[in-house]
């Protein structure tokens, strides 16, 4: 190989994924073992040091799941990668080396309901807390950000609206006030956006979406630039102060840009365990082989499908962004040039009791919760996955009763129209 970068399309393929060096085996083997013989006595004390990289027992670390890290970390131009037993964990996993009792995140209002969920209520069980802001308000982060801030939290296409945020503007905002930016890339993907570039510290990714892309598995990923400064504020010791869950270690001194890897693995996924499986990572490399060609198909047929729903008089309002008449239009076009995602919302003629009826008349469409399937999927928000929310927080969200979140997949667009034509007429008859 010549030393110039890589394409995405061959990095998907190949990064992290080497002939296995026991078999020659050239697809990446499912190293089902929990743990790993030491040559020596001496190598046991180097591994358990981090002297040496290895590996030592597969709630830390395993050759299957690293590959996989590996891979995410190059799509997504990181440092490192720690996978994660879910997205949600990946998201806790995240925070815990940046967190203390009594700090707060600054998270955006529109998010995955589920994440609402844990940045309300759970985390404050850790003495962690989160405060919401629109996102599209500059001035209003700002004015929430104060002394105990941690994090910065958005995603790229925010779930369920696929509302685009402002990476560039973040990045930027971040980087003036000295917080890491945390951006959930779930809904993009790294084909679509990769948030390092826009100036993201860390990226969040359940790799139950997209990455695997035909729903089969249940994992996360954390992907660190390796490019922000952990020593420069003294905000955070667990990385630039010495570490006493880990003898005393300052992993910014001694590790550099891979403080956060080292520290996810060495003390997160020791003590948490939120460890991602072989056969889960397997799942996940295969399925990213083709995200690619994947996101393309989806992109495109989101396309075909808003712009036929927008000018349906049975629709009220479709929410992808790279529609023209999207307040998000601009900001696509910046962020995620390639396609504003396949993940959208629909407002109904009839509210509350239309959707339901969409929802239980078409065929071809899965009602499930679940993204990012090669399936076409459908569901009701504000009955599922955010009626935990009230419903002001419901149309803060992009929840509202009157629509329904769709996950365009990559079937034949012409399919998709057919069956959303013949729920439309039988919703709003
Ligand atoms: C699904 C999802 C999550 C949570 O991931 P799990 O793998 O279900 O734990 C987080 N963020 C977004 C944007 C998601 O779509």
């Amino acid at each position: 190989m010549t030393d110039r970068p890589l394409g995405f399309d061959t990095l998907a393929i190949h990064a992290g994924a080497k002939p296995d060096p026991a078999t020659g085996a050239r697809q990446v083997p499912i190293y089902q073992t929990t743990a790993y013989v030491f040559r020596d006595a001496d190598h046991a004390a180097r591994l358990f040091n981090l002297q040496e990289v290895g590996y030592i027992y597969s709630r830390l670390t395993n050759p299957t799941v690293a590959a996989l890290g590996d891979r995410v970390a190059a799509l997504e131009g990181g440092a490192g990668a720690v996978c994660c037993s879910s997205g949600h964990a990946a998201q806790l996993m995240a925070l815990f080396p940046l967190m203390q009792p009594g700090c707060n995140i600054v998270a955006a209002t529109r998010l995955y309901g589920g994440t609402i969920q844990q940045f309300s209520n759970t985390i404050r069980k850790f003495g962690w807390s989160a405060k919401f802001v629109d996102f599209d308000d500059e001035a209003a982060i700002r004015a929430a950000i104060d002394d105990n801030t941690r994090a910065i939290f958005c995603e790229t296409i925010a779930n369920p609206g696929g509302v685009v945020s402002d990476l560039a503007m973040l990045g930027k905002l971040a980087a003036d006030v000295g917080l890491p930016l945390i951006v959930d890339n779930t809904t993009a993907s790294p084909w679509l956006c990769r948030p390092i570039d826009f100036g993201a510290t860390l990226v969040v990714h359940s790799a139950t979406k997209y990455l695997t892309g035909n729903g089969t598995v249940t994992g996360g990923i954390v992907v660190d630039s390796g490019k922000f400064d952990w020593s420069a504020s003294g905000k955070f010791p667990s990385l630039a102060a010495p570490e006493p869950a880990y003898h005393g270690l300052n992993f910014h001194a001694a590790l550099g840009p891979m403080a956060f890897t080292f520290h996810s693995i060495a003390v997160g996924l020791r003590d948490l365990g939120m460890t991602m499986n072989p056969q889960g990572a397997h799942y996940t490399l295969m399925g990213i082989e083709t995200l690619g060609l994947r996101m393309a198909r989806h992109v495109q047929n989101a396309k075909t499908v808003a712009e036929w729903l927008e000018a349906d008089p049975r629709v009220e309002g479709v929410t992808w962004a790279g529609l023209k008449s999207s307040p998000y239009h601009g900001v696509a076009g910046r962020i995620v040039p390639k396609g504003a995602g396949a993940l959208f919302t629909v407002a109904v003629k009839g509210g509350y009791e239309a959707c339901v009826k969409l929802v239980d008349s078409l065929t071809l469409f899965s009602h499930v919760a679940n993204l990012g399937d090669t399936r076409s999927l459908i569901i009701h928000p504000a009955s599922t996955t955010h009626r935990q929310l009230d419903e002001a927080a419901q149309v803060r969200a992009g929840a509202a009763p009157n629509v329904v979140r769709i996950s365009i997949g990559i079937e034949d667009a012409a399919d998709i129209i057919a069956d959303l034509d013949q729920a439309l007429a039988k919703a709003t008859a």
